[in-house]
Order: structure tokens, then sequence, then C-alpha cells
């Protein structure tokens, strides 16, 4: 049968958004997760944060029917939080509250703010208000901003928060250039140690690298830290956003230039590098909400993107990328379906696809080499030149190969 696309528009298009809030809680030293939670979408979000997260047990109170028509709910959940608390290992404890408790409604106020040693945090998470997962992220850092930052003290000179989950070398990668342009303290957020969120409250700046950290912008903002858009990916934006940073912090504007004109031309050799490869088109679709930023790196480094969908909405943060990669003539989608995403890959015919797992299977099957976002990019350096040579080694490679997708495809067509 020929692939088509559908166009029901009722697959589900993203995970569960209470799994990045729970990305961001569980990895917090000292905190155990308490949620409040259907058991079906608690066996399902232990899951995945098994694989994908801290690899450490969510407890829950058990909230079934009984539970909710009884009333028993508030009462059963301070229960499980004052077990949580009994360990004196738990400094934190995270109550996070999904679609089936908020539907139920869970009151703030019946909840303790502290047991024992441990503080305790109501983070709520229900899909029908938080969309998409990155989205959930936001709320959970503003959360824990909101409750823990020290916003009321004195600013720490030349410091600086940068917001965004990113791969541990760019974490590294960022630290050392930062040093060099004379930034003296830096807190990346999400952190896995509470102090981090205590310290971030008297930064002088925010560099936030992913366009839907929304809520907790503002926040800074209000608090009346700068806020620093863009990120170093490609080599026009790796100087601007080094250049950026040494202006809200009023560095030396001299090393400034000259580290920032250092990475700019380091990374502008890396694609020189790669120039004679780079040839053909390119689909970018994820759910990650960090997705614009590598399209700017293709299209830089001379591949053609016809398509580019994400999770989340326009947002104010991601504008100046909008902007770029619309004049380029890339097509952005945002809040988009699988259906869109499919019916992008039948009229574009890309030479790759860098997709969801159901968009890959889809492409796969028409003979398109294809691979999955978050594995492939979200888990590899993307920032700088080595950034920018770990992602086009690995495009041109796939590339190169399409030739195999299309004899696989002929290999395993029916023959009957
Ligand atoms: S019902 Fe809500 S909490 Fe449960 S899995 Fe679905 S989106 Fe997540």
């Amino acid at each position: 049968m020929e692939n088509k696309a559908c166009n029901c528009k009722l697959h589900p298009q993203s995970m569960c958004p209470a799994f990045g809030g729970l990305r961001v809680l569980m990895r917090i030293e000292g905190a155990q997760v308490c949620m409040v939670a259907d058991q079906g979408c608690l066996y399902g979000l232990t899951f995945v944060s098994h694989f994908y997260a801290a690899r450490r047990s969510i407890i829950s109170p058990e909230l079934m029917n009984i539970q909710i028509s009884g009333g028993t709910m508030i009462d059963d959940l301070r229960n499980t939080i004052e077990t949580i608390a009994a360990n004196p290992a738990v400094r934190f404890i995270p109550v996070v509250s999904t679609c089936v408790a908020e539907t139920a409604g869970i009151v703030e106020e019946l909840l303790p703010k502290r047991v024992g040693n441990a503080e305790v945090l109501l983070v709520r998470l229900p899909a029908f208000q938080i969309r998409t997962h990155p989205e959930a992220k936001d709320v959970a850092v503003s959360s824990l901003l909101r409750r823990f930052g020290a916003f009321g003290e004195p600013r720490k000179e030349q410091s600086l928060v940068v917001l965004g989950e990113i791969f541990p070398v760019d974490a590294m990668m960022i630290g050392g250039i930062l040093q060099k342009i004379g930034v003296k303290s830096l807190i990346t957020l999400p952190g896995g140690d509470m102090d981090d969120y205590v310290q971030a409250g008297r930064a002088e700046a925010c560099a936030v690298l992913h366009p839907f950290y929304e809520r907790t912008a503002s926040l800074f903002e209000s608090a009346g830290i700068k806020i620093i858009g863009g990120n170093p990916v490609g080599a026009n934006a790796t100087g601007q956003w080094i250049e950026r940073i040494g202006e809200a912090l009023d560095l030396d504007p001299e090393k400034v230039k000259q580290v920032a004109d250092e990475e700019r031309q380091k990374a502008r050799e890396v694609m020189a590098g790669f120039a004679s490869r780079m040839h053909g088109s390119v689909i970018v679709a994820g759910y990650e909400g960090n997705e614009l930023p590598l399209v700017r790196l293709l299209l830089e480094a001379g591949l053609d993107v016809p398509y580019a969908s994400t999770s989340v909405s326009r947002m104010p943060l991601g504008e100046e990328d909008h902007r770029l990669l619309t004049m380029l003539g890339t097509e952005v989608r945002y809040r988009k379906y699988l259906e869109d995403d499919q019916a992008a890959v039948l009229e574009h015919q890309p030479d790759l696809v860098i997709g969801t797992t159901s968009l890959d299977s889809f492409a796969k099957e028409l003979g398109i080499p294809s691979i999955y976002y978050t594995n492939n990019i979200s888990a590899r350096p993307v920032f700088f030149a080595s950034g920018a040579a770990s992602v086009l080694g690995m495009i041109a490679g796939l590339i190169e190969k399409k030739e195999v997708y299309v004899r696989m495809k002929e290999y395993f067509k029916p023959t009957v």
C-alpha cells in the first residue's frame, strides 16, 4: 500500500507534559518526588523517568476512583508526604500534581510547606494547562525559583545564569569560554543542587538558551535580572552570543571581542571543512522546543531545510530565529501535529529527516534516512565549533548513506 499522510490529527503529538517537570525535579540532590496521579499515568511516568530522568523511584499515594469519590485524596497525600519526610536524607519533596488530581482539585493551602528536614513544594502539571513537556520544565524551574531564589539579596557581580537543559560537554565548553571573557560566577539551570536555585536569584543576567522558558525569564526580568536571548550554535550566533553576554555584564569589551572573533572563526573553519559534503535537504521535526537553532546551523552550513516543526508555540524568545529561518525559506510549524510533519515529508521528499519516532518510521518506509531528534541531537554537543563538528559530521554521514535506505526499502518490498 502506498505510504500516505493521515489527516485525522488524532495521534499522540507529544509525551505526557509532566515528564518534563519530573526530569527537572528528580535530578535535584536530596529530592524525593511525590506524585499525585492516576495509577496508569504513574506507571507510564515511572517508566519514562527511569529511562530519561534520574533513575529514581517516584512515591505516590494511591489515587483511584475510591479515593476521589471518598474525598480522602488530600489526607492520603499529606500522609505520604509525612512518610517521605521521615527519611532524614530527603531535604526536598516536590509534589507533582497531574491531570486527574488537578481535576479532582488540590488545595495548596492544605499542604505543609515544610515537614521535618524537607521543604515541600506543589508543582501543578496537568496536560490541560501545560501543553508540552518542554513547557513543564519551565513551570518546574520557575516554581523552584519563586520559592527558593534569593532575589532580595545583593547581586553577585559579573554572575550569569545559563538557562536550558544542555549536553554536559556543552556546559563545560560554555564554562571555559565565559571564564575567558571574565564571567566570575556561572550557574546552569535546571540544576542538580538546590543551592543553584537559591543563588540564581542573585545573578546579574540570565542567558536563556531555549525559547520556552517564558515564565522563568519573566520572573528573572521582574527581579531586575537582564535577559540575554540566543545561543552559541553556528558561527554567526556564537560570536553574537558571547558579545551579548559581555555587554550585559559590562565585561572588558576588547577581551570579549577577541574571544568572540576566535570562536566565530573556529566555527566557520569547521563549516568550511564540511562544505563539500553539505548538499541536500533536511526536515527537522522534534518536540523538544529547541529545534530552531539546529535548523539555523544546518542552513548556515549550506543545507536546505524546507520545513521545521516543534511542539511549542511561537514565543518572543524564539522570534529572532523565526525571522531568520523564514527569510531563508524554511516553513516553521509550531504546535505541530504528526500529520503536518508527514505531509511535509511527502511534499519535500527530503534527503534526511530528523524527527520524532513516529515520523521517522513513516520516512523510513519511504526509503528516506531518518533519525530520532531526542536521542541524536539532544544527546550530543551542539554549541561552538565542537558542537558544529559533531552535528555536521553525523548529518553528512547519514545523507551519504541515502542509497542504503533505498536498497533497504526495495529489499523489504512484498514480492506477491
Ligand atoms: S492523563 Fe495527564 S498525567 Fe496522565 S499520562 Fe495523560 S497527560 Fe500525563
